[in-house]
């Protein structure tokens, strides 16, 4: 079975980003494939709890999937994490600090980029914050 190429996302459960998220993933890291580990708020669940089981989820992504890259990702209008765009920014780079000290714990050299997604003219779209 060919397994293809995957990034992980670590980001928000909500459905509206997501596209968006897959399509920069694809265009920008040729990923063919985006494990989505999901939290309500995911940029502030990381940049202020650490929470091991999605630890353990991006160590699946990694080991079993040979992720390549690995998203962080907030974005506009979150209802887990209700705050303006500043502090999604401030928070998306806390939780990629997390995300690297994991990955140095599983000894995996792979990127982080931190995203934010907003709507723009009826699209949802990404910025790359870090
Ligand atoms: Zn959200």
């Amino acid at each position: 079975m060919t397994i293809g190429k995957f990034a992980a996302a670590l980001t928000c459960m909500d459905g509206r980003p997501m596209q968006a998220i897959i399509d920069w993933a694809k265009k920008e890291r040729g990923a063919d494939f985006v494990d989505m580990i999901t939290a309500a708020g995911m940029d502030k669940v990381l940049a202020t709890k650490k929470p091991e089981q999605y630890k353990k989820m991006l160590r699946i992504s990694i080991k079993h999937h040979r992720a390549k890259t690995v998203l962080i990702v907030g974005h506009q209008d979150c209802a887990g994490n209700p705050v303006k765009q500043e502090q999604h920014e401030k928070d998306i780079k806390k939780a990629k600090k997390v995300a690297e000290k994991w990955l140095k714990d599983f000894e995996a050299k792979i990127p982080v980029f931190g995203l934010y997604v907003e709507e723009k003219n009826g699209k949802w779209q990404v910025a790359k914050i870090i």
